[in-house]
């Protein structure tokens, strides 16, 4: 594998702290295991408070420099870095897989993570305040600053993207940057470190740290030197960063949390197309996807054409060796996210729920961490496997008679992310959309890749604060207001 990480075998990333790669201060690692074979892939350092306070202090100090830097001398290293991430596309591709089991024939996240940096390298024309001599013998000026030490949390479903979605809009904007990969994926991040040294970043401008949430996640929520968090993750964890910011320095915070998503599915609408759309927006990264629509509501005259169509593309996914090519399902990302699934499965099956197909586990079959794609019908609107978030291949599909039915089912819930309306009347798609409580509707689509320029983020619980292409720059930008008196008293 191209990477200089490969000791006999298994890896043994570092952490980048202040233009040095390095291990853990105390040397502690965990282990990384294949979520496929349940083999060892790597032994990870694993950050200290030291470590994460001593990354902190390296952006604070490379802070006051980079942020003065002409914005074309800062966007150089990001170009370099977006050449490099394509570079080695394969090699993060692999790392991904046997870290947490997405196919490599599924990874795009090199490509979208580079394209970001390529995109943000460019974006520092829109870093605008406004001027105006509307107040009577003043000239006011409104000025946006960065916010100085911008620590970035990311998940493991889809590490790599939202490395490049919260990095390179921090850095162009001109924070210094520590950022935390999950420990459940934390090799392909890693590898991203080194290709940082290569770009030519300052030190102590982008600092990259593995570990858990305790101490590090932890460490940064908590420290009072860091002034913007953004987060993406569970919302038990956005939970627990709020708290910390409320108790320290009131850094912001951008949450980016997690999802319930519905699909409305009208008896007028292309019932195959949105079988198909939404089958594999539950498949796609084993079902690890926040904006998976893993509750569909069908109007009872098309049900059985529906389910049908539906369970016949869930049935002819092939699971695998994420690493060969033509596997479209790998394992779940390890054992504890098989045990949630499995947990999830098991309670709708003792609950009264109906499954259409799957419902196993397959780990003392296969070895790894494999659930079977799963479909449950009839399932209680208050079962836990309707309300939370499993985070598998695994869908509740149930049925409604009104439009107002079917808003007040989608809307039955503490998340907010993603919903999606299939339906040919135009009136009805725009009333849906108006009426669902959600950061995003997709109207005759699902799970759409483009609209990057679109604010995404969540209604209610699932965060606070949008990111996209045009907004996520914003997210790491103060406001100044500086008022000139130019008449005489
Ligand atoms: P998680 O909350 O378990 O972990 C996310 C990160 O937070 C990890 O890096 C973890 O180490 C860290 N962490 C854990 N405890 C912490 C603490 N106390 N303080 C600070 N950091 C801490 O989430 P996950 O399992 O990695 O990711 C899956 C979740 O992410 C799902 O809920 C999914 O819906 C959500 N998600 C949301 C979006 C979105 O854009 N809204 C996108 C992808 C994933």
């Amino acid at each position: 594998m191209d990477t200089t990480m490969d000791v006999d075998g298994i890896l043994r990333p570092r952490m980048l702290i202040n233009g040095e790669l390095v291990e853990a201060s105390d040397k502690a690692t965990f282990p990384v295991y294949n979520p496929t074979t349940r083999e060892i892939s790597a032994h990870v350092p694993e950050a200290t408070q030291a470590d994460t306070n001593h990354a902190v202090a390296s952006a604070l100090a490379a802070f006051p420099s980079w942020s003065a830097l002409d914005p074309t001398a800062r966007s150089a290293p990001l170009r370099r870095l977006a050449a490099l991430i394509t570079q080695h596309s394969a090699t993060l591709a692999r790392l991904e897989a046997i870290s947490m089991g997405l196919p490599t024939s599924a990874f795009h996240y090199a490509h979208t993570c580079a394209s970001l940096f390529a995109h943000y390298a460019e974006a520092w024309p829109r870093i605008q305040g406004h001027s105006s001599l509307n107040t009577p013998g003043h000239l006011t000026l409104t000025l946006r600053q960065p916010f100085g030490v911008a620590a970035l949390i990311l998940p493991w479903n889809a590490g790599v993207h939202f490395l490049g979605a919260k990095a390179a809009p921090a850095l162009m904007a001109g924070c210094t940057v520590v950022l935390k990969g999950s420990e459940k994926a934390p090799l392909a991040v890693a590898r991203i470190a080194e290709l940082v040294v290569e770009a030519g970043f300052p030190p102590g401008v982008f600092n990259v740290l593995s570990g858990h949430g305790m101490p590090c996640g932890a460490t940064l929520s908590e420290h009072v030197d860091v002034r913007v968090l953004s987060f993406t993750g569970s919302a038990r964890t956005g939970r627990a960063i709020q708290e910390a910011a409320a108790r320290t320095n009131l850094k912001k915070v951008v949450l980016e949390l997690g999802g319930k998503s519905p699909a409305l599915v009208f008896a007028d609408a292309d019932v195959d197309k949105a079988a198909r759309q939404t089958a594999r927006s539950v498949l796609v990264n084993s079902g690890q996807v926040c904006m998976a629509n893993t509750r569909v509501y069908v109007q009872r005259g098309v049900r059985e054409a529906f389910l049908e169509r539906f369970v016949e593309v869930f049935r002819a996914v092939k699971t695998g060796n994420p690493v060969l090519e033509g596997t479209e399902q790998g394992p779940q990302a390890d054992g504890v996210q098989y045990g949630i699934v499995m947990g999830y499965i098991d309670g709708a099956k003792q609950g009264g729920g109906k499954v259409l197909t799957g419902g196993e586990g397959r780990l003392e079959s296969t070895g790894g961490y494999f659930v079977e794609p799963t479909v449950f019908v009839d399932v209680p609107e208050d079962d836990r496997i309707t309300k939370e978030e499993v985070f598998g291949p695994v869908v509740v599909i149930n049925t409604f008679d009104t439009e107002a039915e079917a808003i007040a089912k989608a809307n039955d819930t503490e998340f907010g992310l993603y919903a999606s309306v299939y339906t040919r009347d135009i009136s009805r798609a725009i009333r849906v959309a108006k009426a669902i409580e959600s950061g995003y509707v997709a109207v005759n689509c699902t799970s759409p890749l483009t609209g990057r320029d679109l604010p995404f983020g969540g209604y209610k619980g699932s965060g606070q604060g949008r990111e996209g292409l045009l907004y996520s720059m914003e997210n790491f930008l103060e406001t100044k207001s500086v008022i000139i008196q130019i008449d005489s008293e």
